[in-house]
């Protein structure tokens, strides 16, 4: 069974890596990152909430997130496992998280740093072309997550559930480590 939480910052990979990943284990790749940009779009009362802070490249709100990822995580495909990408993104998404799992007798197997260094990553954001990748959004995004994500490695460090990956690397590369790392 494999349960598998992304980290690293935006522009890391993960969301390319996390796809590769759930095609290959025929798990769900689940992004919340890409849920929210549905329900923009579909123009949901989900969506309406969220789009002002995802355009500014800030957080939304937690109250926003946690009943969707516990509803998500009830659903019938995610007991084969699922890769969870984007989310926990501060600390009480990950504390939220980790009551979750208890009550859903769940264990996730690890959580996945990609490391890069921050000039490629403001290469990559400005390259990638999405809507809310505008240099202003993208250094919101980048202080977003040293404030309020990078703590979340921390959390997982000290529960001896981090591993970190080299994510500095042609993709194909990235994803053997990866496999790796699932595999031992
Ligand atoms: P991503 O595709 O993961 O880069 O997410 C795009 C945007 O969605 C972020 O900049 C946030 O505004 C929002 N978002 C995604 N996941 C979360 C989360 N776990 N908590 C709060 N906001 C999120």
């Amino acid at each position: 069974m494999t349960r598998l939480i992304f980290l690293g910052p935006p522009g890391a990979g993960k969301g390319t890596q996390a796809q590769r990943l759930a095609e290959v284990l025929r798990i769900p790749h689940i992004s919340t990152g890409e849920i929210l940009r549905s329900a923009v779009a579909d123009k949901t009362p989900l969506g309406q909430k969220a789009q002002a802070y995802m355009d500014r490249g800030e957080l939304v709100p937690d109250e926003l997130l946690l009943d969707l990822i516990g509803d998500r995580l009830n659903q019938p495909d995610a007991e084969k496992g699922w890769i969870l990408d984007g989310f926990p993104r501060n600390v009480s998404q990950a504390s939220f998280l980790e009551k979750l799992l208890q009550e859903l007798n769940q264990t996730c197997n690890c959580a996945i740093n990609l490391e890069v260094p921050d000039e490629i990553l403001l290469d990559r954001l400005l390259g990638r072309g999405r809507l809310d990748d505008t240099p202003e959004t993208i250094r919101t995004r980048l202080e977003v997550y040293r404030h309020q994500t990078a703590p979340v490695i921390e959390f997982y460090r000290e529960r001896a559930l981090l591993r970190i990956i080299d994510g500095d690397r042609p993709m194909e590369e990235v994803t053997d480590s990866l496999e790796q790392v699932i595999m031992s």
